[in-house]
Protein backbone atom coordinates (compact mmCIF):
# COMPACT_ATOMS: atom_id res chain seq x y z
CA UNK A 1 0.00 0.00 0.00
CA UNK A 2 2.03 3.02 -1.34
CA UNK A 3 -0.12 5.43 1.07
CA UNK A 4 -0.73 3.19 4.32
CA UNK A 5 0.72 6.04 6.31
CA UNK A 6 -1.61 9.27 5.00
CA UNK A 7 -4.25 9.86 6.27
CA UNK A 8 -7.87 9.24 4.07
CA UNK A 9 -8.95 13.17 4.94
CA UNK A 10 -6.81 16.07 6.33
CA UNK A 11 -8.43 18.72 6.51
CA UNK A 12 -6.53 22.36 7.31
CA UNK A 13 -7.51 25.88 8.21
CA UNK A 14 -10.51 25.48 6.00
CA UNK A 15 -12.62 28.67 5.58
CA UNK A 16 -15.50 29.08 3.36
CA UNK A 17 -17.04 31.83 2.59
CA UNK A 18 -19.90 32.07 0.11
CA UNK A 19 -20.67 35.06 -2.46
CA UNK A 20 -23.19 36.39 -0.09
CA UNK A 21 -20.83 36.95 2.61
CA UNK A 22 -21.93 33.71 4.17
CA UNK A 23 -19.35 31.92 6.49
CA UNK A 24 -20.06 28.54 5.65
CA UNK A 25 -16.67 27.37 7.28
CA UNK A 26 -14.92 29.17 9.80
CA UNK A 27 -11.05 27.72 9.85
CA UNK A 28 -12.02 24.01 10.09
CA UNK A 29 -9.34 21.63 11.18
CA UNK A 30 -10.18 17.48 11.20
CA UNK A 31 -8.42 14.23 10.09
CA UNK A 32 -9.81 11.06 9.39
CA UNK A 33 -7.43 8.27 9.10
CA UNK A 34 -6.85 5.26 7.03
CA UNK A 35 -9.79 2.69 7.62
CA UNK A 36 -11.55 5.09 10.05
CA UNK A 37 -15.55 5.01 10.38
CA UNK A 38 -16.08 9.14 11.21
CA UNK A 39 -19.26 10.69 12.23
CA UNK A 40 -19.64 14.14 11.31
CA UNK A 41 -22.18 15.38 13.64
CA UNK A 42 -23.73 18.98 13.70
CA UNK A 43 -26.86 20.69 13.58
CA UNK A 44 -28.57 21.97 10.13
CA UNK A 45 -26.53 24.60 8.83
CA UNK A 46 -23.37 23.94 10.86
CA UNK A 47 -21.12 23.53 6.96
CA UNK A 48 -21.87 19.63 6.85
CA UNK A 49 -22.82 20.50 3.41
CA UNK A 50 -20.46 22.74 2.33
CA UNK A 51 -17.21 20.70 3.92
CA UNK A 52 -18.59 17.89 1.74
CA UNK A 53 -18.97 19.73 -1.13
CA UNK A 54 -15.70 20.91 -0.95
CA UNK A 55 -13.77 17.73 -0.42
CA UNK A 56 -15.69 16.13 -3.75
CA UNK A 57 -14.75 19.10 -5.83
CA UNK A 58 -18.54 20.62 -6.02
CA UNK A 59 -18.05 23.90 -4.11
CA UNK A 60 -15.22 25.86 -5.21
CA UNK A 61 -12.80 28.87 -4.14
CA UNK A 62 -12.43 27.83 -0.27
CA UNK A 63 -9.09 29.26 1.96
CA UNK A 64 -7.05 26.35 3.53
CA UNK A 65 -6.01 22.90 2.92
CA UNK A 66 -7.93 19.59 1.95
CA UNK A 67 -5.79 16.36 1.41
CA UNK A 68 -7.54 13.12 0.38
CA UNK A 69 -4.85 10.45 0.61
CA UNK A 70 -2.09 13.20 0.34
CA UNK A 71 -3.50 14.35 -2.65
CA UNK A 72 -4.64 17.93 -2.58
CA UNK A 73 -8.63 18.45 -3.14
CA UNK A 74 -8.82 22.05 -3.97
CA UNK A 75 -6.00 22.52 -6.48
CA UNK A 76 -6.62 18.84 -8.05
CA UNK A 77 -10.49 18.04 -7.31
CA UNK A 78 -10.71 15.40 -10.74
CA UNK A 79 -7.59 13.06 -8.63
CA UNK A 80 -9.12 13.55 -5.33
CA UNK A 81 -12.46 13.05 -6.32
CA UNK A 82 -12.04 9.75 -7.96
CA UNK A 83 -10.73 8.40 -4.08
CA UNK A 84 -13.60 9.76 -2.60
CA UNK A 85 -16.90 7.62 -3.48
CA UNK A 86 -20.05 10.20 -2.20
CA UNK A 87 -23.70 8.83 -1.23
CA UNK A 88 -25.31 12.10 -1.63
CA UNK A 89 -28.45 12.86 0.98
CA UNK A 90 -31.34 12.88 -1.57
CA UNK A 91 -31.93 9.57 -3.71
CA UNK A 92 -31.55 10.63 -7.65
CA UNK A 93 -31.31 8.00 -9.32
CA UNK A 94 -31.94 7.73 -12.88
CA UNK A 95 -35.30 6.24 -13.08
CA UNK A 96 -34.77 4.68 -16.59
CA UNK A 97 -31.68 3.06 -15.99
CA UNK A 98 -31.90 -0.66 -14.47
CA UNK A 99 -30.12 -0.71 -11.18
CA UNK A 100 -27.39 -2.96 -12.57
CA UNK A 101 -26.99 0.08 -15.09
CA UNK A 102 -27.33 2.41 -12.51
CA UNK A 103 -24.21 0.97 -11.03
CA UNK A 104 -22.29 -0.09 -14.53
CA UNK A 105 -23.03 3.39 -16.01
CA UNK A 106 -21.57 4.79 -13.01
CA UNK A 107 -18.06 2.91 -13.19
CA UNK A 108 -17.72 4.02 -16.79
CA UNK A 109 -18.31 7.53 -16.15
CA UNK A 110 -15.58 7.48 -13.70
CA UNK A 111 -13.24 5.80 -16.53
CA UNK A 112 -13.73 2.01 -15.56
CA UNK A 113 -13.36 -0.49 -18.70
CA UNK A 114 -16.96 -1.73 -19.49
CA UNK A 115 -16.17 -5.38 -18.29
CA UNK A 116 -14.48 -4.28 -14.93
CA UNK A 117 -18.13 -2.17 -14.52
CA UNK A 118 -20.46 -4.57 -15.32
CA UNK A 119 -18.14 -7.08 -12.75
CA UNK A 120 -17.90 -4.25 -9.71
CA UNK A 121 -21.91 -3.74 -10.54
CA UNK A 122 -22.43 -7.67 -9.85
CA UNK A 123 -20.50 -7.30 -7.17
CA UNK A 124 -22.07 -4.96 -5.28
CA UNK A 125 -25.84 -5.96 -6.02
CA UNK A 126 -24.28 -9.13 -4.61
CA UNK A 127 -22.92 -7.67 -1.25
CA UNK A 128 -25.92 -5.28 -1.20
CA UNK A 129 -28.73 -7.68 -1.03
CA UNK A 130 -29.68 -6.19 -4.43
CA UNK A 131 -29.17 -9.25 -7.35
CA UNK A 132 -32.87 -10.23 -7.99
CA UNK A 133 -33.67 -6.70 -8.06
CA UNK A 134 -30.48 -6.42 -11.02
CA UNK A 135 -33.05 -5.89 -13.61
CA UNK A 136 -35.55 -3.48 -12.00
CA UNK A 137 -35.88 0.22 -12.38
CA UNK A 138 -35.34 2.66 -9.40
CA UNK A 139 -39.13 2.83 -9.10
CA UNK A 140 -39.76 -0.53 -8.53
CA UNK A 141 -37.71 -0.82 -5.54
CA UNK A 142 -38.31 -0.33 -1.49
CA UNK A 143 -37.50 2.67 -0.52
CA UNK A 144 -34.53 0.63 1.59
CA UNK A 145 -33.55 -1.07 -1.24
CA UNK A 146 -33.00 2.49 -3.16
CA UNK A 147 -30.99 3.35 -0.16
CA UNK A 148 -28.80 0.48 -0.94
CA UNK A 149 -28.22 1.18 -4.35
CA UNK A 150 -27.27 4.94 -3.71
CA UNK A 151 -24.68 3.72 -1.51
CA UNK A 152 -23.59 1.04 -3.68
CA UNK A 153 -23.24 3.61 -6.31
CA UNK A 154 -21.00 5.54 -4.92
CA UNK A 155 -18.27 2.35 -4.13
CA UNK A 156 -18.37 1.30 -7.94
CA UNK A 157 -15.60 2.91 -8.55
CA UNK A 158 -13.47 1.53 -5.85
CA UNK A 159 -13.16 4.40 -3.78
CA UNK A 160 -10.69 4.71 -0.90
CA UNK A 161 -13.15 6.89 1.10
CA UNK A 162 -16.25 6.74 1.23
CA UNK A 163 -18.52 10.04 2.07
CA UNK A 164 -22.24 8.51 3.31
CA UNK A 165 -24.38 11.61 3.63
CA UNK A 166 -27.14 10.78 6.05
CA UNK A 167 -27.41 7.90 4.42
CA UNK A 168 -30.55 6.59 6.65
CA UNK A 169 -32.20 10.24 6.98
CA UNK A 170 -36.34 9.84 7.21
CA UNK A 171 -35.42 5.58 7.31
CA UNK A 172 -37.97 3.68 9.78
CA UNK A 173 -36.18 2.15 12.26
CA UNK A 174 -35.99 -1.59 11.71
CA UNK A 175 -34.55 -0.44 7.93
CA UNK A 176 -32.27 2.18 9.45
CA UNK A 177 -30.95 -0.82 11.62
CA UNK A 178 -30.51 -3.33 8.50
CA UNK A 179 -28.65 -0.20 6.84
CA UNK A 180 -26.13 -0.49 9.72
CA UNK A 181 -25.81 -3.89 8.80
CA UNK A 182 -24.81 -3.08 5.43
CA UNK A 183 -22.63 -0.42 6.70
CA UNK A 184 -20.41 -2.13 9.05
CA UNK A 185 -19.98 -5.34 5.98
CA UNK A 186 -18.68 -2.44 4.06
CA UNK A 187 -16.14 -0.82 6.04
CA UNK A 188 -14.71 -4.57 7.38
CA UNK A 189 -15.02 -6.12 3.92
CA UNK A 190 -13.65 -3.72 1.90
CA UNK A 191 -11.89 -1.55 4.38
CA UNK A 192 -13.38 2.01 2.97
CA UNK A 193 -12.32 4.61 5.07
CA UNK A 194 -16.19 6.25 5.60
CA UNK A 195 -17.27 9.92 6.77
CA UNK A 196 -20.72 9.24 8.05
CA UNK A 197 -23.13 11.93 8.32
CA UNK A 198 -26.14 11.79 10.64
CA UNK A 199 -28.86 13.71 12.75
CA UNK A 200 -28.99 10.37 14.89
CA UNK A 201 -26.38 10.01 17.42
CA UNK A 202 -27.35 6.86 18.42
CA UNK A 203 -26.31 5.60 14.57
CA UNK A 204 -23.05 7.40 15.49
CA UNK A 205 -22.89 5.69 18.41
CA UNK A 206 -23.37 2.30 16.60
CA UNK A 207 -20.85 2.68 13.87
CA UNK A 208 -18.44 5.29 14.44
CA UNK A 209 -14.93 4.80 16.19
CA UNK A 210 -14.40 9.00 15.97
CA UNK A 211 -16.87 11.51 16.11
CA UNK A 212 -16.15 15.28 15.83
CA UNK A 213 -18.86 17.98 16.50
CA UNK A 214 -19.38 20.69 14.01
CA UNK A 215 -21.05 23.82 14.73
CA UNK A 216 -20.63 27.24 12.80
CA UNK A 217 -18.58 25.86 11.01
CA UNK A 218 -16.00 24.37 13.37
CA UNK A 219 -14.78 21.65 14.92
CA UNK A 220 -16.04 22.02 18.62
CA UNK A 221 -15.43 18.90 19.81
CA UNK A 222 -13.80 15.41 18.83
CA UNK A 223 -13.23 11.85 20.09
CA UNK A 224 -14.51 8.21 20.64
CA UNK A 225 -17.89 7.59 22.44
CA UNK A 226 -16.50 7.21 25.59
CA UNK A 227 -14.50 10.27 25.32
CA UNK A 228 -16.72 12.76 24.32
CA UNK A 229 -19.06 11.35 27.19
CA UNK A 230 -16.32 11.39 29.73
CA UNK A 231 -16.18 15.24 28.76
CA UNK A 232 -19.37 15.97 28.43
CA UNK A 233 -21.10 13.89 30.52
CA UNK A 234 -24.36 12.16 29.63
CA UNK A 235 -25.21 8.06 29.31
CA UNK A 236 -25.16 8.27 25.46
CA UNK A 237 -23.63 10.26 22.87
CA UNK A 238 -26.71 12.58 22.37
CA UNK A 239 -26.08 13.33 25.96
CA UNK A 240 -22.68 14.59 25.10
CA UNK A 241 -23.69 16.52 21.69
CA UNK A 242 -26.93 18.77 23.43
CA UNK A 243 -23.97 19.71 26.75
CA UNK A 244 -20.86 20.61 23.80
CA UNK A 245 -23.78 22.73 21.19
CA UNK A 246 -24.89 24.32 24.71
CA UNK A 247 -21.09 24.97 25.93
CA UNK A 248 -20.18 26.23 22.03
CA UNK A 249 -22.95 28.39 22.66
CA UNK A 250 -22.70 29.91 25.64
CA UNK A 251 -18.88 30.74 24.66
CA UNK A 252 -19.67 32.28 21.08
CA UNK A 253 -21.60 35.48 20.13
P1 LIG B 1 -25.30 21.79 6.79
O1 LIG B 1 -24.99 20.85 5.67
O2 LIG B 1 -24.60 21.45 8.06
O3 LIG B 1 -26.77 21.99 6.99
P2 LIG B 1 -24.41 23.88 4.98
O4 LIG B 1 -22.99 23.63 4.59
O5 LIG B 1 -25.47 23.54 4.00
O6 LIG B 1 -24.70 23.22 6.41
O7 LIG B 1 -24.57 25.43 5.30
C1 LIG B 1 -23.64 26.18 6.08
C2 LIG B 1 -24.03 27.66 5.98
O8 LIG B 1 -23.78 28.10 4.64
C3 LIG B 1 -25.49 27.95 6.26
O9 LIG B 1 -25.57 29.21 6.89
C4 LIG B 1 -26.11 27.98 4.88
O10 LIG B 1 -27.26 28.80 4.87
C5 LIG B 1 -24.97 28.58 4.07
N1 LIG B 1 -24.96 28.18 2.65
C6 LIG B 1 -24.94 26.91 2.16
N2 LIG B 1 -24.87 26.93 0.82
C7 LIG B 1 -24.85 28.24 0.45
C8 LIG B 1 -24.80 28.91 -0.81
N3 LIG B 1 -24.72 28.26 -1.95
N4 LIG B 1 -24.78 30.27 -0.80
C9 LIG B 1 -24.85 30.95 0.36
N5 LIG B 1 -24.89 30.37 1.58
C10 LIG B 1 -24.91 29.04 1.63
Amino acid sequence: MPHASLPALEVRGLTKVYDDGTHALNDLSFTVPDGGFHGLLGPNGSGKSTLIGIITGLVRGPAGHVKVFGHDAVSDHRLARTMVGLAPQEVHLDRFLTAREVLSFHGRYFGMAKADANERADELLVAFDLESKSGSRPNRLSGGMRRRLLIARALVHRPRLAILDEPTAGVDLELRHDLWKYLSALHQQERTTILLTTHYLEEAEALCDNSAMIRDGRIIAEGTVPELMARFGGARLEDAYLAAMQEDRGQTP
